[in-house]
């Protein structure tokens, strides 16, 4: 337990993430990535609340609810919910059916909106993910396979508030999934063990059990690969970000930041719900949605 708290000391110290006294969101799935970062950020004293997102994926997401929702009601927490059907009009499963895209992809999409508004509207200092060093890895894999320069500008362990969009931090990047799995059983949390079923096919899946059967065969390979894109690329791409932010304005419909006159997630919305907009639909087609993605990843969980 203490290896897993200094590694994340560690991580929010050298890339300063958080400063003492800062309030944090912490995206929380019930997966044991999220619930042991919100416990053991709180065991090092920061103000934290926990934000869950309901994607209407049947026994999936209400297993994932309940395990937040007890892991909160069991320690007195703050926790905010925001619920994809009854708030938007679609659940993944049939929303990503009805605007053809890939499950994953409508999920990330909704995910980092939702989660930017909640941090922002609760005016909150900093969105952390459970993002651990395992996920990283992998996304970096495949962003480097496919030279997918814009999402490695933002590979970054803590993206900085601007633009309307809030601070974003990592702290769990030099934990790898085994050990936050081990932080929880013997912290006695409470966890969503089974995967979701949307996971089936990801990309980024295969990204994982490649850099597994690399690890097995070279143990800390995983780490290098990571933190030495870090120290010696991830500046590389750094104008690649800034181009995509300098065409940022702001959503007609939402409010939020938009890179063409409505954002991503309200064009979604539109074809999730079939509640098509001509002018939405015009957007669509000048828009490519990948370029309104602030965030590099569509990591499952
Ligand atoms: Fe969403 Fe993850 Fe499920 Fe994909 S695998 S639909 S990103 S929760």
């Amino acid at each position: 337990m203490r290896l897993c708290r200094d590694q994340v000391v560690k991580a929010i110290e050298a890339f300063e993430m958080l400063s003492p006294g800062d309030r944090v969101l912490v995206a929380v799935s019930g997966g044991k990535d999220s619930l042991a970062l919100w416990d053991i950020l709180l065991a090092l004293g920061y103000e934290v609340d926990g934000l869950y997102l309901g994607l209407g994926i049947g026994d999936y997401s209400e297993g994932s609810g309940h395990h937040a929702r007890e892991f909160a009601a069991a320690r007195g927490l703050r926790l905010l919910e925001v619920d994809l059907r009854s708030e938007h009009g679609f659940g993944i499963p049939d929303g990503s059916r009805a605007a053809n895209r890939p499950p994953c992809s409508a999920c990330g999409l909704s995910k980092r909106h939702l989660f930017d508004r909640s941090a922002r509207d609760g005016d909150y200092d900093a969105l952390a993910t459970g993002h651990n060093l395992d996920d990283e890895a992998a996304v970096l894999f495949g962003n480097v396979l496919r030279w997918e320069g814009e999402y490695l500008a933002r590979q970054m362990p803590v993206l900085p508030a601007g633009n309307g969009f809030p601070r974003k931090v990592k702290p769990l990047v030099r934990l790898g999934e085994r050990e936050t799995a081990a932080y929880c059983v013997l912290r006695g949390i409470d966890y969503q063990v089974e995967e979701c079923p949307m996971a089936a096919g990801n990309r980024h899946l295969g990204y994982k059990a490649a850099l597994n059967a690399v690890e097995a065969q070279s143990p800390g390979t995983r780490h290098a690969f990571y933190f030495g894109f870090l120290d010696r690329a991830a500046d590389l791409f750094r104008s690649q970000m800034a181009e995509v932010d300098q065409g940022l304005g702001t959503c007609a419909t939402c409010g939020s930041p938009a890179n063409g006159e409505v954002c991503a997630f309200c064009r979604l919305v539109d074809r999730a719900t079939g509640d098509r907009d001509p002018t939405h639909d015009a957007a669509v087609r000048r828009v490519p949605v990948r370029l309104e993605s602030r965030q590099a990843d569509g990591v499952p969980g």
